[in-house]
């Protein structure tokens, strides 16, 4: 059916909205802005809000480098353990190395170890907190240096950045 007249446009008019300019934290704000989008005018943030976007975290995953960590002596402070087949990568234990609930830290934070010092690192009793990230801090820089210098870092993979104790750690 054809519409003879266009239907007449209501005269609908929506209220202006009640104006309210309300001193406010974020919480308010975003509380406000939810349930009464319409009705206040929030001040606008003094600073512009700021958009936490972490950097996406590169994972290096290489297995050549996992054999590497086997090749030389354990390094944590005071052992020196050797014996070939029983020294492994032990992964960085932490987030900022890329440790997650159900992740392992990249690759390239390993410290070669004897079972006795993954073990310590991992489940001992020993070692406090503070202890186990700087024994293992100290193992991974050696891990690394010496792998970079008898060439056993896989020409492929990044030399992570071993200058500077973790900031997050300090
Ligand atoms: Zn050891």
């Amino acid at each position: 059916m054809m519409r003879r007249t266009p239907l007449k446009r209501t005269g609908f008019k929506r209220k202006p909205p009640v104006r309210v300019t309300l001193p406010v934290d974020d919480e308010l704000f975003v509380t406000i802005e939810r349930v009464l989008p319409r009705l206040y005018r929030i001040p606008a943030p003094s600073e512009p809000r700021q958009l936490v976007s972490t950097p996406k975290f590169r994972y290096v995953r290489n297995a050549k480098l996992i054999e590497a960590y086997r090749l030389i002596p354990c390094q944590f402070e005071g052992c020196g353990y050797w014996a070939k087949g029983e020294i492994v990568g032990a992964h960085s234990n932490w987030e900022v190395h890329g440790k997650g609930k159900s992740i392992k830290a990249s690759d390239d934070r390993c410290a070669s170890a004897c079972p006795n010092c993954q073990h310590e690192l991992d489940q001992g009793k020993n070692w406090s907190e503070d202890e186990r990230r700087r024994r293992w801090w100290d193992a991974h820089v050696k891990t690394v240096r010496r792998l970079v210098a008898a060439n056993y870092w896989p020409a492929t993979v990044e030399i992570p950045d071993t200058s500077t104790f973790p900031k997050e750690w300090s």
